[in-house]
């Protein structure tokens, strides 16, 4: 079976590449650079992986050669960062673009069975109301409220408008045009673990780089606001697209929440540093113990990741966090 990876070169896509190509698929995969190419033949090479450059996803028809003879599409490039200053052209077009894109690319393609949509719960979450109504617990029926101007005013909403328009875009893009293929889409939130390709600290993809200031802190500081109190490790949400490619018809047109149990705060993070690595005390903010603002007013559901998708998550926050701050301090002895 032949698979199409978007964004290789990304922090969660290397996993999935990783898995895919451990399970004997053949993957080929999007990078935008000359540059990413080299760093992702660095990691894996062999038969069974073709790289080939996209540079703009948002480019009409820029999908058309490189989906042909592929049976899956895992779509995963997509800007994620809070930064941005142009919100159309940074943020908005490559994610609704780069999804609608694909999208037609793969109906024009006899071959395609299903489309897997990395998503997330930036898309889920009321993140204009947050923390929202005390302990609300979020589905996949739920969707972020986020308006096209708040989108267009906020880099962090600039983000999440990305991810809930572009799902909205797929589901749209279903409903009216009915292809052959179906599509599966996935919705987490902070993703933490191990790093396969990062290049350097200054350019940490976002939510490692979260973990990464909280270990350049110093005692005289707080711990800050959780805000999205839900996480998963890497290794679950790579196993959770693989998983979405091999299931039946059952879960296909479906969106999936993708998270551990239960909720967490940085405190928790902040504890787990602390604990396996005693002597980054000193750049750590001080644990209060108390209840931090924001914290815990909401949680979610992720039974249908289980029931439908069959996921067993296997890794917890520490087996999570260890090893990303591990690959964090390998990184500072590098540079
Ligand atoms: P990375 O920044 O490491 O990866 C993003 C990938 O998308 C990279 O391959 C990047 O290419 C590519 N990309 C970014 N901007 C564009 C663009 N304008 N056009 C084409 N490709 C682009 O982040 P993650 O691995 O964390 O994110 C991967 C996916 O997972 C994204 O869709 C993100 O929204 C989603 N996600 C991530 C979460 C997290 O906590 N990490 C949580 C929930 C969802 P390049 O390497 O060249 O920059």
């Amino acid at each position: 079976m032949r698979v199409l990876l978007t964004g290789a070169s990304g922090f969660l896509a290397e996993h999935i590449l990783e898995q895919l190509l451990k399970e004997g698929y053949f993957v080929r995969a999007t990078v935008r650079s000359e540059d990413k190419r080299r760093a992702v033949e660095k990691l894996h090479t062999g038969a069974m992986l073709e790289v080939v450059i996209v540079p703009d996803v948002s480019s009409p028809g820029v999908f058309a050669n490189v989906v042909k003879s592929i049976d899956y599409v895992v779509h995963t490039a997509s800007p994620f960062h809070l930064s941005a200053t142009d919100m159309q052209a940074e943020m908005l077009d490559p994610a609704i673009k780069g999804t609608t894109e694909i999208l037609e690319a793969s109906a024009k393609e006899e071959q395609v069975k299903r489309v897997v949509l990395t998503s997330s719960m930036a898309a889920v979450i009321d993140t204009p109301s947050i923390p929202g109504p005390a302990g609300k617990v979020y589905s996949e029926k739920d969707w972020n409220s986020v308006s096209i101007e708040q989108a267009l005013a906020h880099p962090a909403f600039a983000y999440h408008g990305s991810k809930t328009f572009a799902e909205r875009a797929a589901f749209d893009f279903m409903e009216r045009t009915k292809p052959k293929f179906d599509i599966v889409i996935l919705d987490m939130p902070f993703i933490y673990g191990p790093m396969k390709n990062q290049q350097s600290l200054k350019s940490l993809n976002t939510s490692s780089a979260v973990v990464y200031s909280l270990i350049s802190s110093t005692p005289s500081a707080g711990v800050p606001p959780t805000q999205v109190p839900l996480w998963v490790d890497v290794r679950d949400v790579a196993r959770a697209h693989v998983l979405a490619l091999k299931g039946g018809p059952e879960i296909g047109n479906k969106r999936f929440l993708i998270h551990a149990d239960g909720t967490y705060t940085f405190g928790q993070v902040v504890d787990i540093v602390k604990k396996k690595f005693p002597h980054l005390a000193e750049r750590l903010p001080t644990q209060s113990g108390a209840k931090v603002d924001g914290d815990g007013e909401y949680s979610s559901d992720n039974a249908k990741s289980k029931s439908e998708l069959g996921l067993a998550y296997e890794y917890n926050l520490e087996h999570s966090i260890t090893a990303l701050v591990e690959d964090l301090l390998a990184m500072e002895t590098s540079t």
